[in-house]
């Protein structure tokens, strides 16, 4: 969604990502923002990014940090899930492998199977390596294009 100071879905993540610094997290590298056309009646658009952070810190320690971020930007919570998205931020990969409790599940457990994710992790991290599969970032990026576009 657009949000009121920031303006629209790339302005907001460039933003985001100053916010994340300031609180804490120096950003060592970033994607270019992929923009997504507006889509359908309600004209929503989404701008995706992909950034490395230095986190001196343990796993739960950034998703506080990133959630602080959200809630300044204005996401709303509605009942069991996340309403009204202005930013959603979530963390990938991490340098010290895997991590799981209630709260976070490290590597984010979907990142696999979307592009909008692997294309900008491409640009910034391709030899990162997944520790779960052992593949990296642009073999699997490559695995999911090319399932994609193969012919049924
Ligand atoms: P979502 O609505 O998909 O953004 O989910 C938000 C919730 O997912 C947060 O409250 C986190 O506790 C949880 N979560 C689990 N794993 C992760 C992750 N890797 N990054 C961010 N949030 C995560």
């Amino acid at each position: 969604m657009p949000h009121s100071r920031h303006g629209g879905p790339r302005d907001v993540l460039i933003a985001a990502l100053a916010a994340v610094e300031a609180a804490g997290a120096p950003v060592e590298a970033r994607s270019p923002v992929i923009e997504s056309a507006p889509l359908g009646p309600s004209r929503r658009r989404y701008a995706n990014g992909v950034a490395v952070v230095h986190w001196a810190g343990d796993p739960p320690g950034l998703l506080a940090l990133l959630q602080q971020v959200e809630h300044d930007f204005g996401r709303i919570r509605r009942g069991a899930r996340w309403g009204a998205r202005t930013l959603d931020l979530d963390i990938v990969l991490w340098e010290g492998g895997c991590w799981s409790d209630d709260a976070l599940t490290i590597p984010h457990r979907e990142f696999r199977t979307r592009d909008f994710v692997l294309g900008p992790a491409r640009a910034v991290a391709p030899r990162w390596r997944d520790p779960l599969t052992g593949l990296c970032v642009q073999h699997l990026h490559t695995r999911l294009t090319r399932r994609r576009r193969a012919p049924r």
